[in-house]
């Protein structure tokens, strides 16, 4: 789970991170408010979506007088952006985020995230921080330290001491820096985050540190822990789709390709799309409907699937180890009437009582195409979807 910047800057306040007076607003007229409130001769206006690169997009305006920042205010809140890190149609910007002009002297980048291959919290610096990290990623990697947090010893001072000095901080500045880095990775911890970005991190030119953006994305599976963190998400930012199965406790990611998968299990579900891939297909997206794939489970996940309009065929691919294949059958045939399928679904079910569950399925007379073989279903699969199939495997 993500949050908007505002959010996360709110909890950067709570750790004792600092960070630009700011306020929301979610009209023209109160944005003009809340710039009036922070006083001042000059504000930032901010659209708060779920998406980074809005500075070079259009989302982050500097204004100099109230008829600016209404004007450019006006212009955000109801259009969606679009930046490098959103699709074709943008996310919808209806909070904005008015703050404090401040002065910058230099732009840092810091994250955290945990390096699964090192079972460990790493920390990210960078003294190139700002609009072009990603660049400075892909160029001169090397501009960009990363530290290892030990979990028992927790973030060292000497650790602290060395992205102070890769930033080039003097005197006070240093303990500074320390401190935020402590507070940073406290948050990171207690609040089961999987990587938190500061982009930038800025030395203003009276010497003072301010995290001038913030990234927190949340562990999902720890968010039963955090009724906190739960209560701000947003879903107008997340998909559409995504946001429903999650609502019928389905796993599913949204892909590009024309494939969809319906299958039971995480591991069947990714070799089935590696398969479809080796056989010259596309999987539309990634979709567990779990240990139990009850009728009503297959028809909200055909109803995901075809809601989808780059969706050109659906392969089923069901091993029945728990649940029984002629059960699962019932339910692709109940979910056909219900689900109203109109685009060729191939289903491959193996397992106990396939031979049963494959019967029913040629008997219901349904446009059905039942597969014994996994690698003939993908390709049978691809076919359908109009796209080139690949030899054999
Ligand atoms: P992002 O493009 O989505 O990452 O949005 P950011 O919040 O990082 O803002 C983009 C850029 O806007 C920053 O790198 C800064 O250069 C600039 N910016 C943001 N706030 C201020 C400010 O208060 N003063 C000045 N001078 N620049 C700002
Ligand atoms: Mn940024």
């Amino acid at each position: 789970m993500n949050l908007h910047e505002y959010q996360a800057k709110k909890l950067f306040a709570d750790y004792g991170i600092p960070v630009p007076e700011g306020k929301t607003a979610k009209t023209a007229d109160e944005a003009s408010q809340a710039a009036r409130d922070l006083g001042g001769d000059g504000w930032v206006v901010k659209a708060q979506v779920h998406a980074g690169g809005r500075g070079k997009a259009g989302g982050v305006k500097l204004v100099k007088n109230q008829d600016a920042l209404m004007m450019d205010t006006r212009a955000m809140l109801g259009s969606r952006l679009v930046t490098e890190q959103t699709d074709k149609l943008g996310l919808p910007i209806a909070t904005v985020l008015v703050e404090e002009l401040t002065d910058i002297d230099r732009e840092f980048y810091l994250s955290l995230v945990v390096d699964r291959s090192q079972e460990r919290i790493t920390l990210m610096a960078s003294a190139a921080g700002g609009m072009d990290i990603e660049q400075v990623a892909a160029e001169t990697p090397e501009k960009i330290l990363n530290l290892t947090v030990d979990p028992a010893a927790g973030l060292q001072p000497y650790q602290c001491r060395k992205i102070a000095f890769l930033f080039g901080l003097q005197g006070k500045q240093i303990s500074k820096l320390t401190g935020i880095l402590q507070q940073l990775l406290q948050l990171f911890i207690e609040k089961d985050a999987s990587q938190i970005e500061i982009n930038p991190l800025v030395a203003t030119a009276s010497g003072d540190l301010k995290a001038l953006d913030g990234k927190i994305n949340f562990d999902d599976n720890a968010l039963f822990a955090h009724p906190d963190i739960v209560e701000l998400r947003d879903q107008s930012q997340e998909d559409e789709i995504e946001a429903a199965a999650h609502q019928h406790g389905l796993s599913y990611v949204n892909l590009d390709g024309s494939i969809g998968c319906m299958v039971n299990g995480a591991g069947l579900a990714m070799a089935t799309m590696d398969l479809v891939r080796l056989c010259g297909g596309q999987p539309a997206n990634f979709l567990d409907v779990g240990g139990d794939a009850t009728a009503d489970r297959v028809t909200e996940a055909f109803r995901l699937i075809l809601s989808e309009p780059r969706v050109k065929a659906v392969l089923v691919n069901i091993f029945g180890g728990i649940v029984r294949c002629d059960m699962i059958a019932e339910g692709i045939i109940e979910a056909f009437t219900r689900a109203g399928v109109d685009r060729p679904v191939i289903v491959r079910l193996e397992g106990t009582n396939a031979e049963r569950g494959r019967e029913m399925l040629r008997e219901s007379n349904l446009e059905i195409i039942a597969v014994e073989d996994l690698e003939k279903a993908a390709k049978q699969a691809v076919e359908a979807a109009g796209e080139t199939v690949r030899g054999t495997i």
